[in-house]
């Protein structure tokens, strides 16, 4: 019989599936991607119903949360097929939670019919509220596009957490208005450090690395930052922003590792298992599949969790400017 539950050689049940659903995205943010990529031929990717076969599985043993990532999860064809399916399971009480995580470019078409389809919340990714700056940042965005699509997010019900990465000397003064902004809309928020994953062409990490030490003492000039015992199956580190109320989420990986309480495992868009984000041991759930069907895919699954490292190694430094991992965050899914 297989087990109803998916532990780890440390103890840690993994019960959260992170699923990048296509390498591909409408956006090219410089910390994510170069510019002119190169991505996976469309022959590769797993099928929509194979993803969903691969999420049921994990359901079958013990997945309470999910999350959709990519890549951007919206641009990806037929995706609210997915998204249905597995939203008819929350609705069935079989799944705690379904959520996607965004750049927010569809949301101003697609809000109402995620809601319909079950999803209840959002991460919306916005690094910066000035608009030049953000077509910098993410080289192809258009920020009044993401703004139309995080009000009709709202309008819709849905509760969104804004994601931001802090990057030195390009955002780095921005973020004190995000938080305030933040807070008049009624949105939690979190930054996050910049992690070395995949070649970015001419930009360098160390230029763009930012310890969210320094951008919590900076913002602690302006707002009351008092630390809270909020707890999601995320890595985040919360605070309650006195001021407006709202929880401000601290993900470090450098500065602060995480990986104690690390309860999740990430599928890629072609069926890799990564039992670890920052490492690069993988299993091929496509190929268990398709050659052992949903029995071979289980044992796949199985086998993998028993090789669930401890941690990641993420290290920038001057000695070590790049990569830890050679794959982009847009293939492993943030
Ligand atoms: N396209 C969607 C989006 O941007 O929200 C989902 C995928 S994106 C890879 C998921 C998250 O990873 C985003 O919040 C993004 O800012 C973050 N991210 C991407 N590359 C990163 C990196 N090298 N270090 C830290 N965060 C990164
Ligand atoms: Fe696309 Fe998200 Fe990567 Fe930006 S962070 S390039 S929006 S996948």
């Amino acid at each position: 019989m297989p087990p109803k539950t998916l532990i780890d050689p440390f103890g840690r049940t993994v019960d959260y599936i992170r699923v990048s659903v296509t390498d591909r995205c409408d956006f090219r943010c410089v910390y994510c991607m170069a510019e002119h990529m190169t991505f996976l031929p469309k022959a590769e990717l797993l099928s929509l119903e194979e993803l969903e076969q691969v999420c049921r599985n994990f359901m079958a043993l013990g997945t309470r949360k999910i999350r959709l990532t990519g890549g951007e999860p919206l641009v990806r064809r037929n995706i609210m097929h997915l998204i249905r399916n597995l939203g008819s399971e929350v609705k069935a009480g079989n799944l705690e939670e379904l959520t996607i995580t965004t750049n927010g470019s569809q949301l101003h078409k697609m809000a109402d019919e995620l809601v319909d389809a079950g999803v209840k919340r959002l991460n919306i990714s916005i690094d910066t509220l000035d608009p030049d700056r953000f077509r910098e940042i993410t080289r192809w965005g258009d920020l009044d596009n993401v703004l139309e699509g995080l009000e009709a997010a709202k309008r819709a019900g849905l509760a969104i957490k804004l994601n931001a990465v802090a990057l030195k000397g390009v955002n780095e003064f921005d973020l004190g208005n995000m938080v305030a902004w933040a807070g008049d809309q009624g949105f939690d928020m979190t930054i996050i450090e910049v992690m070395p994953m995949g070649d970015i062409g001419n930009e360098n990490r160390v230029d763009q690395y930012l310890p969210l030490s320094q951008v919590r003492a900076e913002l602690s000039k302006r707002f009351t930052l008092t630390d809270n015992n909020f707890q999601t199956p995320g890595p985040a580190r919360y605070v309650t922003v006195e001021e407006t109320g709202r929880r401000l989420g601290f993900i470090t990986p450098l500065t602060h590792n995480f990986c104690e309480s690390c309860n999740r495992v990430r599928v890629t868009c072609t069926g890799q298992l990564y039992m670890c984000l920052g490492q690069d041991d993988n299993a091929d759930l496509a190929k268990a599949l398709r050659n052992g069907g949903e029995d071979g895919l289980r044992d796949a699954i199985i086998e993998a969790i028993g090789r669930k490292p401890k941690g990641h190694d993420f290290v920038i430094s001057r000695r070590a400017p790049n990569a830890a991992v050679a794959r982009h965050m847009n293939v492993t899914g943030g």
